[in-house]
């Protein structure tokens, strides 16, 4: 299954929809198993082990083929050292999420590269990347298995003790107890169908016991009601110490700590800085937080 689950997330950002599992999902496996937009470098190496940083240099990105398509990013330019978080806002269609999608190389760049501890992420083994990146989109694909092991997922060792403190800090313990058969609920399409904020909740939790370094966030909590954000975000930021983490977020009053904010806008980044230089200077970011903060 493991297998699997690249080419599954990475038609879901394709489509920018959600996976539904039902019992075609095995069929539906095949397909997807079947569409990988990127190959792996058959001489790539896999280090030892990775701090984290992450660089794009003069990336320029677009779906289809180079010089047909539309360029979705423009001159992308971003360093990110190991154990920072970055928040990347802007208006839908900017180029959020095909930024972050680049980096789990779901798709790779028309132009430029993105390094990771300054290797080119294409000379990296496919596998070795996937392992090291936790990801959190916001529509989460669930495989049809138990709660425990959709948590578990990707880290076959975890204890039950461990799947149980990563759905709590996810804000998922209390409902998953709530529901007659617990972590062992076999979640399917017809059978128990949980709510957005719930799925989202669980793909949380899994991310929260990946332990990789990197961690992907787009939207976590869209499906979330206030309170149960704030509790996910202050979890988040426990969760996350020592971890690179690149959040995607409308919640501006969530990242106000980040220590870098980048602005897109049709596919360039138009500002970057933290929130207290953003807000300085009374640009879009400033713009739209000065909104939030009054709506
Ligand atoms: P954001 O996350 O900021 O809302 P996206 O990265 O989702 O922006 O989208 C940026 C642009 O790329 C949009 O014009 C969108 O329509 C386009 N796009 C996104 N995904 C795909 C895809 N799989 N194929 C073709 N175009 C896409």
């Amino acid at each position: 299954i493991t297998a699997l689950y690249g080419p599954v997330n990475s038609l879901s950002i394709a489509i920018g929809t959600s996976v539904v599992i039902s019992s075609r999902s095995k069929r539906l496996f095949e397909i997807l198993d079947s569409q990988e937009f990127v190959t792996d470098n058959p001489s790539a190496i896999a280090p030892s082990g990775i701090f984290g940083q992450v660089q794009f240099e003069n990336v320029d990105f677009g779906y289809g083929l180079q010089n047909e398509g539309k360029r979705t990013l423009r001159n992308i330019n971003l360093t990110v050292p190991a154990g920072q978080t970055v928040a990347i806002v802007g208006p839908t269609g900017a180029g959020k999420s095909s930024l972050i999608s680049l980096l789990s190389r779901f798709y790779d760049p028309w132009k430029g590269r993105i390094t990771l501890d300054g290797q080119d992420l294409r000379d990296l083994p496919l596998p070795f990347l996937r392992e090291n990146v936790a990801l959190v989109l916001q529509e989460p694909f669930l495989f049809p298995m138990t709660i425990a092991e959709n948590i578990g997922f990707g880290n076959p060792d975890a204890t039950p003790d461990e799947i149980r403190a990563a759905a709590q800090a996810a804000q998922a313990h209390d409902f998953i107890v709530r529901l007659p058969q617990g972590y062992d609920t076999v979640i399917t399409e017809t059978g128990t169908s949980l709510s957005g904020g719930e799925r989202q909740r669980i793909s949380l939790a899994r991310a929260f016991l990946k332990q990789a370094p990197i961690l992907i966030l787009d939207e976590p909590t869209s499906a979330l009601d206030a309170l149960t954000e704030a509790k996910v975000f202050a979890a988040l930021n426990s969760m996350t110490f020592g971890k690179t983490v690149f959040i995607i977020t409308h919640r501006l009053s969530a990242i106000k700590h980040a220590d870098l904010i980048i602005t897109l806008k049709d596919g360039a980044i138009v500002e970057s800085g933290t929130h207290q230089n953003l807000l300085a200077t009374g640009n879009t970011y400033a713009q739209m937080y000065n909104h939030q903060q009054i709506a």
